[in-house]
């Protein structure tokens, strides 16, 4: 059996968190003989909850399970942490703007990338799942400079894996036949999942499915699956986004299978005319716990009024929060 490693969870009490935990605990993420200590992090009016969040944990008798911690702010929560969930975070509540959203969550971000900076273990890897988040992460980032850029990134997991479902159903294929489904841009209805550069059983998607339905549906449905969902459910996503948050840092923990590609939102250094330090998600392989952004895809017309469009929504975004930063 390894040395435990440390993963704090912010947001632990939520539903997000309360989905993400058992998964965690039961050895989805770092592997079967990977045990993991909780460091569990929520505010202070949710720490009863939370209580009861890990009365349950420990009722589950999780082998891998080898310590559960809790703290009421992001700097006792967060020390010695090797693995960060950054999920809590503001909601937008009735009458705000995107722009108080995003102000309102830059406090918070602000103080868990000092909190990171300060206590969190070196090899420390975190993924910010609140929202706006590709935005947070920025925050987060330029609050935590002792930690090497790219340490801290933001979740458009969800966004591809809503993509290969799409497509699984359409072509009527397996979701693993699926490869090479990028997001670009914004964790938002923005966002553009690039149909054109992904394969099926190794074929080009669009010689199976329809061009216009490509164009037009498959991007409306994956950028409006949250909505969808909170229609059909009356409540958010919270399992399938815990579910990608898993594959996220899986994914940066075990590697990129050969020849495939994961999304993930990252500080840009200029690649494909991206301004440098936009958290943006793109296309990345993972092996030993890096990641390199792909480059030398091609775009044609439409990817690039995409890419255009989801990149100018996150340069408003980081104006509005430009002091944080
Ligand atoms: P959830 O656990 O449902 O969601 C948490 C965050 O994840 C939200 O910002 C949410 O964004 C985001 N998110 C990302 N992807 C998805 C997705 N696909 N579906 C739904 N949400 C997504 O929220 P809860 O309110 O249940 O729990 C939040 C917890 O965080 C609470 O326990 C609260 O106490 C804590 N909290 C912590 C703060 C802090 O750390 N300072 C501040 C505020 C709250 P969106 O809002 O867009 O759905």
């Amino acid at each position: 059996m390894k040395t435990p490693i440390r993963v704090a969870v912010t947001g632990a009490a939520g539903n997000i968190g309360y989905a993400l935990l058992f998964r965690l605990a039961a050895g989805d993420c770092y592997g079967p003989d990977q045990p993991i200590i909780l460091q569990l992090v929520e505010i202070p009016p949710a720490m009863k909850a939370l209580e009861g969040v890990c009365m349950e944990l420990s009722d589950a008798a999780f082998p891998l399970l080898h310590g559960i911690e809790t703290a009421d702010n992001p700097h006792d929560g967060f020390k010695g942490a090797n693995q960060i969930f950054l999920v809590g975070a503001r909601p937008r509540s009735k009458g705000m703007e995107r722009a108080d959203l995003i102000q309102a969550n830059g406090a918070i971000f602000t103080d868990q990338g000092k909190a990171i900076e300060a206590g969190a273990a070196d090899d420390v890897r975190a993924v910010v799942v609140g929202n706006p988040c590709n935005t947070n992460a920025l925050i987060c980032a330029s609050n935590a400079k002792g930690v090497a850029a790219g340490r801290i990134t933001a979740m458009t997991r969800l966004d591809q894996n809503r993509a290969v479902s799409q497509l699984a159903s359409k072509t009527g294929c397996l979701a693993t036949d699926i490869k090479r489904m990028a997001i670009w841009g914004n964790h938002s209805p923005t966002m553009y999942p690039d149909f054109y550069n992904a394969t099926i059983k190794g074929q080009a998607v669009t010689e199976l499915a329809d061009e216009a339905w490509l164009q037009g549906d498959f991007v409306t449905t994956v950028a409006k699956r949250g909505a969808a969902i909170i229609e059909a459910r009356g409540a958010s996503s919270a399992a399938s986004a815990a579910s990608a948050a898993v594959d996220h840092m899986a994914t940066l923990w075990h590697g990129t299978a050969e020849g495939d590609w994961a999304s993930m939102a990252v500080p840009s250094r200029g690649e494909y005319g991206i301004p440098e330090g936009l958290m943006f998600s793109f296309p990345v392989t993972i092996k030993d716990g890096a990641y390199t952004i792909v480059e030398g895809v091609s775009h044609g017309e439409f990817a690039d009024k995409k890419i255009a469009a989801t990149r100018d929504e996150l340069l408003k975004e980081r104006d509005v929060v430009k002091d944080l930063l």
